[in-house]
């Protein structure tokens, strides 16, 4: 094995190993896989990837379902100077062909199921196909098999790409955040003191990998502090009630702690062994952080980041945990609040546009150069399009997306602060506050609640608890009981379909 200093990713997280013997990943049906095998793992692989042809800053394409194997060909591709690029399982044959014309990759990794479909898209870029399973099994596997385990790690300098990762695209077309070898490991290696990880950690890994927080939080951050990781294919409470029994640490999105809190067997007695939950990607509400801990004694630490910058802010490991709060930047990781008209920095307890700086901070979207340009400030700072505040304390609060803001009669109005007196009522589950198009008011706030089994709540009962808690212009026009709201994989309530559902409902006459 031949890993160079240098600053590739790579050769960060495991020059000076000093055990190869050491645990890195247990799998759910008990393959245990030591960190010595891992690099031999991304050694054959990177072999592989070097014979189909892949070049320093040549992408390789992946869409594989969760497996070991797909986490090594992450390795191997930042190992051989190439950059990653993880697509969401989710996406369909029509939205790869964009992904995948917009990237050109060298070669494209993708399901047996979906091989077919995709070599015709990749076929317009000339990109190869080979393919994994969930069981780590297929073409790019059998290829590995046959291929030598050393391979020298390419130097790379740290501004130079590792990664790729598309945001979700919710408005507009997707973009390529280009990441480098010094925005992963930096932002790791900071998350390994902020949240004291050490090598007797054991993470329930159960987040996706095609994500930052499960690719990028989870791994990279166990990797760097020499732990390991349980790797789950997929949430299941159940399960991970059971392994918390010896495990150490869980990472999850907020629905993971709101269905693990529907589980009855969560109890003080089975986190006891437990010594970190952290929540981020979504906000948790501030109802199921209060509940979590006195169910089980634990604070939830919650954090803050994004595909574009990884992790910004963190509740602290000593210290409160500020239920609804995203807690202070980390070290090395400057933020702001700022006028979104301005760009004036504003005063701490003042609402607006969250601002990042930071070695975190990535290096723009791929080939939108004038997208990039207009997301920075001048003097570097990433413009999130998070609206928030910085509390006297230094906490950093999210009341939302900018584009979630309502203006209804000229008036900005916050989603979160309504969603936050809603969710207090007695008989709710969850809320969120959309702005819909209306006649008179250009957009009229709305309101769509989840109510808890068996409460007696309806339109009226709502508007009747919110008169005189909010502002005449805050107050819903419309509320509306669903049984769930939509959501992605990563949790996140989707309220452009909640908008597009509800999108008639002022102006149809
Ligand atoms: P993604 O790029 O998919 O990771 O999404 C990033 C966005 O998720 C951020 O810009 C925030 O809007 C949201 N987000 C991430 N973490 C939190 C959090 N702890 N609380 C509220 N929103 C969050």
């Amino acid at each position: 094995m031949n890993t160079t200093a240098n600053a590739n990713l790579f050769s960060r997280l495991f020059d000076g190993l000093d055990d190869p013997k050491r645990l890195a990943i247990e799998t759910h049906d008990g393959e245990r896989i030591t960190y010595g095998d891992l690099i031999a793992r991304a050694g054959r692989t990177a072999n592989v990837l070097v014979e189909r042809g892949v070049k320093v800053g040549d992408r390789v394409a992946a869409q594989t379902e969760k497996s070991v194997a797909g986490l090594v060909l992450y390795l191997a591709t930042v190992r051989v100077g190439a950059i990653f690029l993880p697509l969401n399982t989710a996406y369909t044959l029509n939205e790869l062909d964009y992904f995948i014309t917009d990237a050109e990759p060298t070669v494209v990794v993708c399901d047996p199921s979906k091989a077919e479909g995709i070599k015709a898209i990749a076929a317009k870029v000339n990109a190869k196909v080979e393919t994994l399973d969930s069981h780590g099994k297929g073409s790019l596997t059998d290829a590995a098999a046959k291929a030598k385990s050393d391979f020298a790690t390419v130097a790379r300098s740290n501004d130079d790409l590792a990664a790729i990762l598309y945001t979700s695209g919710t408005t507009g077309r997707s973009k390529g955040a280009m990441l480098s070898h010094d925005n992963l490991a930096s932002n790791s290696l900071s998350l390994v003191g902020y949240w004291r990880f050490t090598d007797k950690d054991v993470l329930i890994h159960a987040l996706p990998i095609y994500h930052t927080h499960g690719l990028f939080v989870g791994s990279n951050v166990t990797l760097f502090a020499r732990a390991s990781m349980i790797f789950l294919p997929k949430f299941d409470p159940d399960l991970i009630i059971k392994l918390m029994a010896r495990a150490t640490v869980l990472m999850g999105v907020p629905t993971f702690y709101t269905r693990l809190l529907q589980n009855p067997a969560l109890s003080r007695e089975t986190t006891k062994h437990m010594r970190l939950f952290v929540s981020g990607s979504a906000p948790l509400l501030a109802d199921t952080h209060r509940e979590w801990a006195a169910r089980t004694g634990h604070a939830v630490l919650e954090r803050y980041g994004m595909t574009e910058t990884n992790m910004n802010t963190s509740n602290p490991y000593d210290g409160d945990r500020v239920p609804g709060a995203v807690g202070h930047a980390l070290p090395g990781v400057s933020v702001r609040v700022s006028d979104p008209e301005t760009g004036k920095v504003l005063a701490p307890e003042t609402i607006g546009m969250i601002e990042v700086k930071g070695p975190n901070v990535f290096k723009g979207y791929w080939r939108m150069p004038e997208k990039t340009r207009s997301e920075f400030r001048d003097d570097g700072f990433f413009i999130t399009g998070d609206l928030g505040k910085i509390d006297n304390k230094g906490y950093v609060h999210i009341v939302g997306r900018g584009k979630d803001l309502v203006i209804s009669g000229g008036f900005n109005v916050y989603p979160k602060e309504i969603e936050s007196e809603i969710d207090a009522m007695p008989g709710v589950v969850e809320s969120a506050v959309i702005g819909v198009p209306h006649s008179d008011f250009g957009e009229g706030v709305t309101a769509v609640v989840v109510r808890s089994r068996g409460a007696d709540i309806n339109e009226a009962s709502v508007l009747k608890a919110l008169d005189g808690r909010l502002a005449k212009f805050k107050m819903p026009k419309r509320v509306f009981i669903v049984d769930e709201l939509p959501r992605n994989t990563m949790g996140k309530v989707q309220k452009n379909i909640l908008r597009d559902t509800y999108k008639d409902i002022y102006t149809k006459s």
